[in-house]
């Protein structure tokens, strides 16, 4: 049987068990850490009663997923967002929550002048180090790649980013993680790279793909045979949970339960605002109960009395996202 890794190291495909494929325990400004690292986080939201370096609430979400009976999470947190693999282990071996890290580059176009100056395949050969040696001087390995495209949309940069994950993927066979926004259109123009590069699009999850209703782009994107992330319950501000949901049954209805994965992209802590503008836009309903529980305390309660089946429930937390690792 296929392995995957994680960051308490490999463990057998059939171990993965429940899986939440978009969940990360800590999100941080990595530069703004290693200069200043008294400018702690100012809150998480929601975990705003954990100030500081994100531990204790890395700590509870995780242990929060495991009394729920998730059993995985991929954690997708990669350059720029403060990856660090010992805190993740540190964080597994407490909770007995399995963790699968990732590499890749997060940004929506800024590059540092080293990645600038070389080119997609320099790149590559750093996300193949970390699938292939290690992150971070341990013996973790990542388990997929992630890469980002946004508002900017799909510039010269995330492209040059996007070939190099492409190309530690045909190298590797590491599926890749493609953060998108559907709003500004980016999800075909993701694909058509991968697929000019040679991935298999059984290899290539394209998240974020949920903050739309448009059953069209969906089913587009569909199409062409990638998997996508109906991944960001609780965060009003892109969709309210009624329009996730609906998009949600709409997909399981049309067979796609194979297709598809269900998370919420929290964070145990994030440390992109300041205190004052989180309470801002909680209290304007900009996210709500956007946290690691927000799938089984929420999403599948409801969308088990709309019919869906505990089969289709096995494949989309169990089988899945050992296709989409393994497959
Ligand atoms: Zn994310």
């Amino acid at each position: 049987m296929a392995t995957i890794e994680t960051v308490t190291g490999p463990v057998d495909a059939g171990e993965l068990g429940t899986t939440l494929i978009h969940e990360h325990l800590r999100t941080r400004d990595e530069a703004v850490h290693e200069q200043w690292p008294h400018a702690k986080a100012s809150g998480g939201i929601p975990e705003r009663e954990h100030p500081g370096d994100g531990h204790a609430a890395a700590l509870e979400v995780a242990t929060a997923a495991v009394e729920l009976g998730v059993r995985t999470i991929c954690d997708p947190t990669a350059m720029f967002l403060g990856r660090d693999v010992s805190f993740m282990r540190d964080v597994s071996e407490r909770t007995g929550l399995q963790v699968v890290p990732c590499t890749g580059i997060y940004t929506y176009d800024h590059l540092p002048p080293f990645f600038v100056s070389r080119d997609a395949d320099a790149i590559a050969d750093l996300f193949c180090a970390d699938i292939e040696q290690g992150i971070q001087g341990t013996e973790i390995k990542a388990a997929f790649l992630k890469c980002a495209a946004d508002e900017p949309g799909v510039t010269e940069n995330i492209e040059k980013v996007h070939r190099a994950a492409a190309r530690a993927s045909v190298r590797t066979g590491a599926p890749i993680m493609a953060h998108s926004r559907p709003a500004s259109d980016t999800g075909p123009r993701q694909v058509e790279i991968f697929l000019e590069e040679g991935v298999d699009p059984a290899k290539v999850q394209v998240a974020h793909t949920g903050d739309t209703d448009d059953l069209d782009y969906i089913e587009r994107l569909l199409q062409t045979g990638v998997w996508i992330g109906l991944d960001r319950y609780g965060l009003e501000m892109y969709l309210p949970f009624d329009r996730r949901q609906a998009t949600a049954k709409a997909l399981l209805e049309r067979g796609y339960a194979d297709r598809i994965f269900l998370s919420a992209d929290s964070c145990g802590t994030i440390d992109w605002f300041e205190q004052a503008a989180i309470e801002q836009m909680l209290a304007a309903g900009m996210a709500k109960d956007w946290d690691i529980r927000i799938v089984h305390e929420q999403v599948l309660p409801e969308l088990r009395e709309a019919g869906m089946t505990d089969d289709q429930v096995e494949q989309i937390f169990v089988r899945n996202p050992v296709a989409w690792l393994a497959g």
